[in-house]
């Protein structure tokens, strides 16, 4: 479908490819602020290394809750700074300033309260068994941001001075909210930008806010239990369309799923496996990526494939996780064309693996089940990180995974490796350590 161009604008903008193509001329500067000017000054980019901190007095510093803690449970605790950064489009961006977690001021007006102007990330930073902090694949998140707030006439940024700003604030506080002594624990890592102008027309935000502030969480994975239980959208919602914004972390795509979550969870499910068109092609699992484990028909050779969705159409969305495991199998898993295979010796034993990203669909899913070639499912992202499926509702009937999970365990072992630095993945090229010592 081709919509017609709206004043002499290119539509195709708006897609994936287009805001490709829009990163490429304009980031990391402003985006086209204005471009009527004639060679105007260049507007201060966002800069890590002005970053100006005024931290919270010893003695208002927040107790420290348990991990066992059941308010933990309301995700609700912050620790004890935030990091904003402001920008207008006649001054470019701000100093920004790291400072004590406190509520926002914003003008009734402010875009992002009426026209959705507003994209997040969602990361963590770890603990690590060996007393290092670090992230996991921290670029990856910052380079989301920029194409999401690209996506929503947000402004541009350098992404890795977003990645400074998060190592500072990550430096300020773990050092009391992650012991060193206390492995294992994490924080969950909240950037947002919002479109803070206070006016009511529908246009482009000329100010923003950049804001990152660190949040405790329970542990969400389901990893050691049977599993999670999906149900499959209806056939009369989507959650993002082709030429739409499903592949950006906008709230936008949020907000209107949570009717369909908060009935899933009523009917005893822990999340929507969203499904898309007619066919129901599979998509995600609440804001998760999805993957089966399945054998092929013996017509079709009989092999093994950890086969999800790809990302072309732009309906799903690129997360780090998915990428990483992804990549991981690739690499570490015996692969059924490579002559390389098990290398280090890691998935010695198990049978090879294809791995496919391509449109598939629940049917697809249902009939691999019924014919005894499904293995196993799990979704992948930062909050739940790698959880198996244990059933999945489709149309009446319960789709019951029935693997004993060896393919799901021995990737999350490599990423729970690489991100607590442990079982011989210390040094590991995607696990960032952040310097203590040192705040910008
Ligand atoms: C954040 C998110 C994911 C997971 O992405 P990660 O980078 O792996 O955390 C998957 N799907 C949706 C819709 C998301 O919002």
């Amino acid at each position: 479908m081709t919509m017609p161009p709206i004043d002499g604008e290119n539509v195709s903008a708006l897609t994936f490819s287009g805001i490709q193509d829009a990163l490429k001329t304009d980031a990391p500067s402003q985006a086209d602020v204005s471009t009527t000017i004639s060679s105007p000054p260049p507007l201060p980019e966002l800069d890590a290394s002005l970053l100006q901190c005024t931290y919270v007095a010893p003695d208002n510093l927040q107790p420290i809750p348990s991990l066992s803690d059941p308010s933990l449970t309301q995700q609700r605790q912050s620790t004890d700074h935030m990091i904003q950064a402001k920008w207008n489009s006649t001054s470019g961006w701000s100093a920004p300033t790291l400072c004590a977690f406190a509520p926002l001021t914003l003008s009734p007006m402010a875009s992002c309260l009426h026209y959705a102007t507003q994209c997040f990330e969602g990361m963590k930073v770890y603990r690590g068994h060996d007393g290092k902090l670090r992230l996991f694949r921290p670029e990856r998140n910052c380079e989301r941001l920029l194409k999401s707030t690209t996506r929503i006439a947000l402004p541009a940024f350098p992404p890795e001075e977003v990645l400074k700003l998060i190592a500072a604030l990550c430096a300020t506080d773990a050092k009391r909210w992650l012991p060193a002594d206390q492995p294992g624990r994490f924080l969950y890592i909240r950037p947002t930008m919002l479109g803070t102008e206070a006016a009511v027309g529908v246009q482009r935000p000329n100010e923003a806010l950049l804001c990152i502030f660190l949040a405790v969480l329970p542990v969400l994975d389901a990893g050691s239990g049977p599993g999670i239980k999906l149900l499959a959208s209806q056939a009369d919602m989507v959650r993002a369309w082709p030429g739409g914004f499903g592949w950006a972390k906008v709230g936008a795509n949020y907000g209107p799923s949570l009717v369909a979550q908060g009935e899933a969870r009523r009917r005893g499910f822990d999340q929507i496996l969203w499904l898309y068109g007619e066919e129901g092609v599979v998509t995600e699992a609440g804001a998760s990526n999805f993957f089966v484990v399945w054998r092929t028909r013996e017509s079709e050779g009989g092999k093994l494939q950890l086969v999800t969705a790809r990302l072309d159409e732009g309906i799903v969305l690129d997360g780090v996780t998915r990428r990483s495991v992804i990549e991981l199998a690739r690499e570490k898993l015996p692969g059924s064309s490579s002559s390389d295979r098990d290398r280090d010796g890691d998935g010695s034993g198990l049978e090879a693996v294809e791995v496919v990203e391509r449109m598939f669909t629940m049917q697809e899913i249902a009939d691999a089940a019924g014919e005894g070639r499904l293995l196993e499912a799990f979704v992948s992202g930062t909050a739940w990180f790698i959880a198996p499926v244990a059933s999945i509702h489709f149309r009446g009937q319960d789709i019951v995974v029935p693997g004993k999970g060896v393919y799901t365990g021995f990737l999350k072992r490599c990423l729970t490796g690489i991100m607590w630095g442990c079982d011989g993945w210390q040094a590991h090229e995607w696990g960032f350590v952040v310097d203590e010592e040192k705040v910008v």
